[in-house]
């Protein structure tokens, strides 16, 4: 069994309503939001970071935020993307993914 959350939630084995959805991503609230907006763009292929993906997909995810941005009513407002990777990087779970937080005054920088 694929013990990887996100190709869980992907494949429908947890529940996670889609915010989003195309042939090679979704994405889906965070389970811990950091601020009133705050969801995960996540390929539907495994792949552990930025560094592993090819660029095609990350590309193809950067290319949905401003759709998923105005749909969430942040767009206008500004908002944060970021991609956490590795351990110093604050990254916890090994399949790539982009957050996408809005809907308050973020700070800067973040730690
Ligand atoms: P990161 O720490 O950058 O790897 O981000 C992983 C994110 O996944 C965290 O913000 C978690 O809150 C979130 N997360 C973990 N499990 C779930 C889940 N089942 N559904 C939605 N978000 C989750």
């Amino acid at each position: 069994m694929n013990d990887c959350i996100f190709c869980r939630i992907v494949e429908g084995e947890i529940p996670s309503p889609r915010v989003y959805e195309d042939d090679k991503m979704i994405a889906i609230n965070d389970v811990a939001p950091a601020a009133p907006v705050h969801v995960l763009l996540i390929p539907k292929k495994h792949t552990p970071n930025v560094m592993t993906a090819e660029a095609e997909i990350v590309a193809h995810m950067l290319s949905k935020v401003e759709e998923i941005a105005t749909q969430l009513g942040i767009k206008e407002e500004g908002f944060r993307i970021v991609m956490n990777t590795g351990e110093k990087g604050g990254q916890t779970v090994d399949h790539l993914h982009i957050h996408l937080i809005g809907g308050k005054d973020l700070g800067w920088p973040p730690c």
